[in-house]
């Protein structure tokens, strides 16, 4: 292997090779600019600076020489005062037939900037509204909904280990009670470490009982503000419309709470909520979760990666950015990314292929791997 020489990092890391003495010297290591130091010490400094340490292979003639080092992935803490606030996203959860659907529907109609198409919109499996804040009326704030079939993509990000979910209304209605669906959300929702809420449904239903609700899920842990606990329970009926403002000022009120914050001024970085082919190509939409996605931009998401041809939200609006916790279809990747997979923005094309060749060859060699460990095990099975 070839030896890393501090002027080398510095110059990849981009600061000046004084800099990184210095930082070197933290760590206990004397070096000048012309010596080399340890892979674990090379990975250290890497990891200050946001990025990841890894030894870079080229293919020469026949035979194989060592770079000394790859920028593979940056990905800079943000610092505190560039973190801005950023709307809350929330995913409607509950037994079949309770209602989320219809809820889901109401509180899309409740968005008071609902552009003149108003409510001609698109599925893309989210849609953002605006809401007034519950004490400051005058104040527009946004919630972003995730409203894919049967929490497909709730599932697919979870078992990706991405919670984008901050907040989980759990739907319950009030004639039925609690059932088994119910308990089941109740838990990826705690897995998930999301912030949970009850909107208790079907309140205007004859058999409504609300109180019966608060009673069954205060056995499971979840406990009323009104009985002392710190869950906000919000009676609705999506059929009536009674309650739907409460619930999204309640929703407003948490996300407060949650002082939930992110960068914008950076590259961006979310996951594939939804994806599909369509006439013009591959789509995905798309949530951001920090910095801001711009048309032109360099995607990877998963193998794939392309240009950003077209950014395209709910109301079939064509934008030319978005946003920490907006989502948008994106036009452009060269195939369809599983709902759940982050995406990234790479500083240029060449970069991304790379990228994106490495991990289909990384994918067709797991699944070698595996092949070859599927009939290793037959065979013994078979001794
Ligand atoms: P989902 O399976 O949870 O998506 O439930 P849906 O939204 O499809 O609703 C199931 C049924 O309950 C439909 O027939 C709705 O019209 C009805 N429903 C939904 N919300 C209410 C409500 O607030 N009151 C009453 N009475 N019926 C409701
Ligand atoms: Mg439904």
């Amino acid at each position: 292997k070839p030896p890393i020489v501090v002027r080398e990092l510095a110059e990849q890391l981009k600061l000046k090779p004084f800099k990184l003495i210095a930082d070197l010297m933290e760590l206990g290591v004397f070096a000048n600019v012309n010596q080399a130091i340890d892979e674990s010490v090379a990975q250290r400094i890497c990891a200050k600076y946001g990025y990841r340490f890894e030894v870079e292979k080229r293919e020469r003639g026949s035979g194989i020489i060592h770079a000394p080092i790859k920028k593979i992935e940056v990905d800079i803490e943000d610092k505190p005062e560039q973190l801005k606030p950023r709307a809350p996203v929330v995913t409607i959860m509950g037994h079949v037939d309770h209602g989320k659907t219809t809820l889901l529907d109401v509180i899309r109609k409740s968005d008071v900037v609902a552009g003149e198409a108003g409510g001609i919109t698109q599925h893309i499996g989210a849609y953002t509204i605006s809401f007034p804040h519950p004490e400051r009326k005058n104040e527009l704030q946004q919630i972003t909904f995730l409203d894919t079939p049967g929490h497909a993509a709730f599932s697919a990000m979870r078992a990706r280990g991405a919670n984008v979910t901050d907040i989980v209304v759990l739907v319950v209605a009030a004639n039925d009670g609690v059932m088994p669906q119910t308990l089941e959300a109740l838990s990826h929702a705690q897995a998930a470490k999301a912030e949970i809420m009850v909107a208790v449904n079907k309140v205007d239903h004859p058999n409504a009982n609300p109180m019966r609700v608060r009673q069954q899920l205060q056995e499971k842990g979840l406990v009323c503000e009104e009985w002392g606990g710190k869950t906000l329970f919000v009676d609705v009926s999506a059929i009536t419309k009674q309650g739907v403002d409460k619930l999204l000022e309640a929703i407003l009120l948490q996300a407060e709470i949650m002082e939930l914050k992110a960068n914008p001024d950076r590259r961006a970085k979310g996951n594939v909520i939804e994806s599909g082919l369509e006439p013009g190509g591959p789509t995905a939409t798309v949530l951001v979760r920090k910095g801001t996605l711009h048309l032109g931009d360099v995607v990877i998401c998963g193998p794939f990666y392309g240009k950003v041809r077209a950014l395209i939200n709910e109301e079939n609006k064509r934008l030319k950015e978005a946003g920490p916790s907006v989502a948008v279809k994106l036009l452009g990747l060269n195939g369809v990314p599983e709902a759940g997979l982050e995406f990234t923005v790479e500083e240029n094309e060449k970069e991304a292929r790379d990228i994106a060749e490495k991990r289909t060859m990384e994918a067709r060699a797991m699944g070698q791997e595996a092949r070859a460990k599927v009939t290793l095990e037959n065979l013994f099975a078979t001794m």
